[in-house]
């Protein structure tokens, strides 16, 4: 199947989820899913108080600097196998909250709901990507929760900017812990060796690797560093919220 294809069978799937979705909210208006104030997923008050991420940025990672040097301190010291990274906000309320139940609730209007955020703050240098590849899940947590929420956020932005999107190609073929209390060393050799690529189509493509949150950016060196490997020209990274 050839790229355009695939766009086009994607677009048909969007294009119906979305006329679902018209539907249900027409039959059971959505509810504000932090604050439960009916209208809307995300409410006008609920969106006027999150925290986008704004310039100056460290170049190559996405951090916010106090000052105007290209790079922050941890880049001018490590290796960093992507070419660039951003973040639309920051994860904290109501985002973070939003996103525990982008996690455990299975909406796919949340996702897109997100999503539009993520296009709102789309870095200009994305143009030259084409292909966009969703952080994957281990089948495990796969089959746990039943979907990858980084792929909901995915599938949106490919459909939007008419981005092709690979679900196949890179793998996550080791289990491994949650995160969350990790530190940077710990997060490291904690997806060391976690993802693989099972397929050519990567080679010589632009790649756009997307995840829902970024702390340390250990997830994405570990899949950028196995894409590149595999043949990838570029690797960068897009993900909707970073930790302070
Ligand atoms: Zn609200
Ligand atoms: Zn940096």
């Amino acid at each position: 199947m050839t790229d355009h294809t695939q766009v086009l069978s994607g677009s048909w799937r969007f294009r119906a989820r979305s006329l679902t979705d018209t539907l249900l909210n027409f039959l059971f208006p959505p509810v504000c899913a932090n604050c439960k104030k009916v209208g809307a997923l995300v409410c006008a008050d609920c969106a006027a108080q999150i925290s986008w991420v704004v310039e100056p940025l460290c170049e190559r990672c996405g951090r916010p600097l106090s000052h105007s040097a290209p790079h922050c301190y941890a880049c001018t010291q490590r290796p960093f196998p992507l070419q660039q990274v951003r973040t639309a906000v920051f994860f904290e309320d109501p985002i973070q909250t939003l996103i525990h139940k982008l996690k455990y609730s299975n909406t796919f209007a949340l996702a897109s709901a997100l999503a539009a955020f993520m296009l709102q703050a789309w870095p200009d240098w994305a143009s030259p990507i084409n292909c966009i590849i969703p952080i994957p899940l281990h089948e495990k947590r796969y089959k746990e929760r039943g979907y990858n929420q980084s792929e909901r956020l995915a599938h949106y932005l490919s459909h939007e900017r008419h981005i092709w999107m690979d679900t196949h190609s890179l793998q996550r073929t080791r289990h491994t812990q949650p995160q969350v209390h990790l530190n940077a060393v710990e997060r490291q050799s904690n997806v060391a060796g976690a993802f693989s690529v099972t397929d050519t189509d990567i080679v010589n493509k632009h790649i756009l690797l997307i995840d829902d949150v970024f702390t340390t950016g250990a997830t994405l060196s570990a899949a950028a560093d196995v894409l590149l490997t595999a043949g990838a020209a570029t690797v960068s990274g897009y993900c909707l919220a970073r930790a302070k």
